[in-house]
């Protein structure tokens, strides 16, 4: 390089660092020349460090351009496939993309088809749940929704959780203690009336063995079929005799501290009537 040349370049190196946009490191000869658009790109913004294309204005045009095909994908693969971007632009409208529910809000609420809008919160594997299913047991509806990451309620549209199998939402809003009971537990349930506590353990089996679930009338609870009668009432509950009452129906006596007096054959006779015995202590 003569002396001159070199001087020539001098000048050039300022121009690049005086350029309009500031400190850009962008020689506008070699600019200005170049023809190809990659490369051009290359010049003005560099390269993505995760696929080494040339970045574009906006970033990457393939790491940070969230594309509508990526709405197939479940917010586990999304975050997955940008976890190297810091920011993600919508293919569709160029807005940011929300980055920790990974989808494009404007998109989403521009859009007006109830499917469209599941696709893009949830992907594709999502299922809608009629309120038909309500009719299913918890297994039979397990086994309809096995295939789907997200199961969504058809009348509100939330979303409906894998433990529960009901819309909890809904469930809420219900105030009828049979529909309720229906959400939770299909068809083949039965309200357990306060007075079934007058039947012995014998007969409330035998009134409620064809049922897959009993709940209580009073606070709703599922009742355990082994002991039939609701355990949280029972807890709560602090008279004995009442107690007695709800765990082995009227047919029960209290063994006094005092009966310990008489010999067993007294104890026989007092107590032969009865199909349970309680401790009073
Ligand atoms: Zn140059
Ligand atoms: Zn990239
Ligand atoms: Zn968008
Ligand atoms: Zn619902
Ligand atoms: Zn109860």
């Amino acid at each position: 390089m003569s002396l001159e040349e070199n001087i020539e370049e001098n000048i050039q190196l300022i121009d690049i660092i005086e350029s309009r946009f500031g400190f850009s490191f962008v020689c506008y000869n070699c600019y200005n020349k170049e023809t190809d658009c990659n490369e051009r790109n290359r010049i003005n913004h560099g390269i993505c460090k995760s696929c080494f294309k040339s970045n574009t204005s906006y970033g990457c045009s393939i790491c940070n351009i969230f594309k509508t095909s990526d709405y197939d994908l479940n917010l586990e693969a999304r975050k997955a496939t940008y976890r190297n971007s810091n920011y993600v632009l919508c293919e569709n409208c160029y807005e940011e993309v929300d980055y920790y529910r990974f989808y494009c809000t404007y998109c989403y609420d521009k859009e007006t088809d109830i499917n469209k809008k599941f696709h893009m919160k949830f992907g594709s594997h999502f299922g809608i749940f009629n309120t038909s299913d309500y009719n299913l047991n918890l297994k039979e509806r397990i086994v309809k929704y096995k295939d789907f990451n997200y199961i969504l309620c058809e009348e509100c549209n939330n979303e409906i959780f894998k433990e529960d199998f009901y819309c909890a939402y809904c469930y809420n809003e219900e105030t009828d203690i049979i529909k309720k009971g229906h959400m939770k537990f299909g068809l083949n349930f039965e309200i357990f009336n306060t007075f079934d506590y007058n039947l012995n353990l014998e007969e409330r089996r035998t009134k409620y063995m064809n049922f897959d679930d009993i709940l209580c009338e009073k606070c709703n609870n599922k009742m355990d079929k082994r002991n039939f009668y609701c355990a949280p009432c029972y807890n709560i509950e602090t008279d004995i005799t009442k107690k007695g009452h709800m765990k082995f129906g009227p047919k029960f006596g209290i063994f006094k501290t005092s009966d310990y007096n008489l010999d067993l054959e007294e104890r026989r006779k007092k107590y032969m009537n009865y199909d349970n015995i309680l401790c009073e202590e």
